[in-house]
């Protein structure tokens, strides 16, 4: 089997806002093969910059658009492929967005070798560890006690067993995050989980180890993202000096990335974006970096059906995976961009896709009423 084809297709929201709500667009990767196989991927990053790195016209033998690099390979020859792409894009990639463009077209070759064996990634993976997961639903933060009670109430009795508040919100001031998670503690009670995303606000490590052993009074079970990925000192002091689990992850890709935030930095939790670490063969090599750390897996998504196949597929192949991140933002594309949007049962659960590949199918009507040509 070759691959013949990449196409990278632009879909957003009429209007989109300055929030950090990356479900407003996204970009589907097609990638076609010479026996009719189709396998899709989806990127979280810039759909614009993504589409011209997959359609760039070769520069030089290090300086290759990523269609062209991918053509004629055999799907079956992943982990091979994913280093070509590696070294090919080496001139403008390295990391960031190239490597989100490639974690794209590797979600999709992997969505091909499933859809040619009739069987699930997490098979290919070595076999699933569960048949369902866990979801805990994940919110931008409200900016009053009305729209956060709103939330719980909506949200709980629903099954969640716990609700992620990030960014909106947060990072106006001490005392007013303070406020805020004190009243989402209020509106959800005690027993559901709490995790804060605090969106890399937080500017200097004082003011961290403060806030983390305040939020540790109300019960938060996770901090997201203290820092810019960058400031790896500032992590590494932090994980050593509280009590409170610092997660971490999404921003980053490839193995040198994410053995700096694990090994280096001591991150409790370790949330790599299949849509942006590499995809999901970066992602396997995740998985064993953190069972060697006795850390979580929970990958970050909040995208469209396309990801939280794509993460299902990861947690299921996981030992060590704790939740699937439930974007409940409710945009036009993120439960319908996909025919069959995944449930969540009345105990909290979400099954793992068992059909062939990632396990869902796009509704095509929706991807061309909301594409951008
Ligand atoms: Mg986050």
């Amino acid at each position: 089997m070759k691959i013949t084809d990449v196409q990278a297709i632009i879909v957003k929201q009429p209007e989109i806002s300055i929030i950090g709500d990356g479900s407003q667009d996204t970009v589907v990767i097609k990638v076609f093969t010479d026996e009719g196989i189709v396998g899709i991927g989806e990127v979280d990053s810039s759909p614009y910059v993504v589409k011209a790195i997959v359609e760039a016209k070769t520069s030089h033998m290090v300086c290759m658009g990523l269609r062209d690099v991918v053509i004629g390979e055999d799907p079956f020859d992943v982990e091979k492929i994913w280093y070509k792409m590696y070294e090919l894009c080496y001139y403008y990639g390295r990391r960031s967005v190239a490597i989100h463009a490639m974690s794209g077209i590797d979600m999709a070759i992997w969505d091909i070798m499933g859809k040619k064996l009739g069987m699930p990634v997490h098979k290919l993976l070595g076999g699933s560890f569960r048949d369902k997961i866990p979801a805990y639903c994940s919110v931008l933060m409200p900016d009053n006690e009305d729209e956060i009670k709103r939330i719980a109430d909506t949200y709980l009795p629903q099954g969640y067993t716990g609700i992620k508040f990030g960014w909106g919100a947060l990072g106006q001031s001490e005392k007013r995050d303070l406020e805020l998670v004190h009243m989402c503690r209020k509106a959800m009670g005690d027993d559901p989980k709490l995790m804060i995303d605090i969106g890399m606000v937080w500017k200097d490590y004082k003011t961290a180890v403060r806030l983390c052993n305040e939020f540790e009074q109300e019960d938060v079970y996770w901090v997201e993202e203290p820092f810019k990925p960058d400031d790896l000192e500032a992590y590494k002091r932090l994980t050593h000096s509280v009590n409170m689990r610092i997660s971490a992850g999404e921003e980053v890709g490839t193995m040198f990335e994410f053995n700096e935030l694990i090994d280096k930095c001591g991150i409790d939790i370790i949330q790599p974006d299949i849509s942006r670490c590499g995809g999901i063969t970066i992602a396997k090599k995740v998985i064993d970096m953190a069972y060697l750390h006795k850390i979580p897996v929970i990958p970050h998504a909040f995208k469209t059906g396309i990801l939280m196949s794509a993460s299902l597929q990861v947690i299921g192949a996981t030992p060590n995976a704790l939740w699937l991140e439930y974007c409940c933002q409710e945009t036009v594309l993120s439960k319908n961009l996909v025919k069959k949007h995944f449930q969540i049962d009345s105990e909290g659960f979400v099954n793992i896709p068992d059909k062939p590949g990632l396990g869902v199918e796009i509704d095509e009507d929706i991807l061309k009423k909301y594409e951008v040509k």
